[in-house]
């Protein structure tokens, strides 16, 4: 390498510091720039919804790294710094304050954002996304005895959960007539809705929000449903998704669609410029086709490609997707992917009324995902039976008694020609380095 070049990187989140280091154990002894908008050091979202909003963990435990890593790792970390353009012809970055700066490779990590109620207007409500959002929910707990949550995905659950742990009453509202049906499916969706009531949540499904009800500061002090129904409450917390912050690289002219265009090399459509984490929508080659995760996962595993790429060797992001969730007294993992309906059968290896089993997800049987439900170190099995790709004994499957590596190892000597077609791309992490547990 001739002289010293410059890494920026966009967007300083969990994925961004993770490419800072991937970069520099990669051996790259070049300027490292990392922007963040958030006066915060890079950290983790997952306890923010679940620990850390129920007090139960610290703030220094939500930290990428100390402090003192970026200096040691002589990574130039620049908080409450906006990145407001990329000049691509120039191969600069324009700064909030006006300055330039040039690039030889760009990584963006810009993230996502919460998706705001269109019907919520002017009126106060809860948002969860950053660190500050979970530490004044966490304080409004303390004061309210009643929250309604719009929407029941992971926020919505998590936060519930947090809630009746402060013991705040809380009515979820689903627009749907289970929660997590997209993702989970009937079946196993009804899991989480039995588990929310059973801790004295009022889950309200098929019900759809007419308008918020606020005091005279513009504070949400309720809801008031479609069949007129008005539900009062301290606070509404709004967890309806959220989305891709694309605007830099859309004013860039980079390709964008659902998220930053990027390859299986998690390159985007200019060869200097590079995505990982919830904002990429990347090639998935065991998939077969573009997908982007809003999950800790992701961008806890893809800057490791990322950085490779960005330094011209080899690496490919090929990890079967896995996210997590606690809830009250279930712990699960999910891995693998399924299109919304995209599956013919759901097995069950243990029992959903204790809430210990396993759940697969198969099509032509094939497993597709599998999830575990306080079920313990199955999570790379369950990997290694989604990659396969191969037809699986459904009996078998059923039967805990039986271990997963033996209905694996069954299945690739029942199908011996197929066993070639299984995924061998190296992972970017060593095993084991994926559990949060
Ligand atoms: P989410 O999981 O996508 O769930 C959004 C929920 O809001 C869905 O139930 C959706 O219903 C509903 N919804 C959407 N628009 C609505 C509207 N206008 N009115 C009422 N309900 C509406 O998103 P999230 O819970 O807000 O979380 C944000 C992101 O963070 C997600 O990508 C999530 O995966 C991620 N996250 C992950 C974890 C984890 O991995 N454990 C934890 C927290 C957050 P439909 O399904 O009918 O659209």
């Amino acid at each position: 390498m001739g002289a010293q070049q410059t890494f920026v990187i966009v967007g300083a989140g969990l994925a961004g510091a993770k490419a800072a280091e991937a970069l520099r154990s990669e051996g790259f002894n070049g300027r490292i720039l990392l922007f963040g908008a958030e006066p915060e050091r890079p950290y983790e979202r997952p306890p923010l919804s679940k620990s850390f909003l129920q007090g139960t963990s610290e703030r220094a435990k939500i930290y990428v790294h100390p402090k003192q890593w970026y200096a040691d790792h002589d990574i130039e970390l620049h908080t409450s710094t906006k990145v407001t353009a990329i000049d691509r012809a120039q191969r600069e970055i324009q700064l909030g304050n006006g300055n330039r700066l040039a690039y030889d490779k760009l990584l963006l990590t810009t993230g996502a954002s919460p998706r705001e109620l269109p019907d919520a207007g002017p009126h106060s409500v809860y948002y969860l996304r950053r660190v500050e959002d979970s530490i004044q929910l966490r304080f409004a707990f303390t004061q309210a005895k009643r929250v309604v949550i719009i929407g029941g995905g992971w926020i919505g659950l998590e936060v519930a959960a947090a809630a009746r742990a402060a013991n705040v009453e809380v009515v979820l509202l689903e627009r749907g007539d289970v929660p997590l049906m997209r993702i989970l499916g009937r079946e196993t969706a009804a899991v989480f809705a039995r588990l929310h009531r059973a801790h004295g949540v009022d889950l309200r499904t098929s019900t759809h929000l007419r308008r918020i009800i606020s005091n005279a500061d513009g504070r949400a002090t309720g809801v008031q449903l479609n069949d007129g129904t008005r539900v009062d409450a301290d606070l509404v917390v709004v967890g309806v998704g959220a989305l891709p912050n694309t605007s830099l690289a859309e004013d860039a002219g980079l390709h964008v669609d659902n998220g930053i265009t990027v390859d299986e090399h998690l390159r985007t459509s200019d060869p200097d410029i590079f995505a990982a984490g919830d904002v990429a929508n990347a090639f998935h080659p065991m998939l077969g086709r573009h997908l982007r995760m809003e999950h800790w996962f992701n961008a806890f595993s893809q800057p490791a490609v990322a950085a490779r790429s960005m330094l011209g060797l080899a690496a490919s992001y090929d990890e079967v997707p896995y996210f997590y969730s606690d809830q009250y007294e279930l712990g699960m993992e999910y891995s693998g992917f399924v299109e919304s309906g995209g599956y013919d059968q759901v097995i069950v290896r243990g029992n959903m009324d204790t809430l210990e089993f396993v759940a697969f997800w198969l099509k032509d049987l094939q497993v597709l995902a599998g999830m575990n439900v306080n079920v313990w170190d199955v999570t790379e099995v369950i990997k290694d039976l989604v990659r396969s790709g191969l037809k699986v004994d459904g009996v078998k499957l059923a039967d805990a008694s039986i271990p997963l590596a033996e209905v694996l190892a069954d299945a690739k000597n029942a199908e011996p020609k197929n066993a070639g077609a299984e995924n061998t791309v190296p992972t970017p992490l060593g095993s084991g380095q994926d559990q949060p547990r």
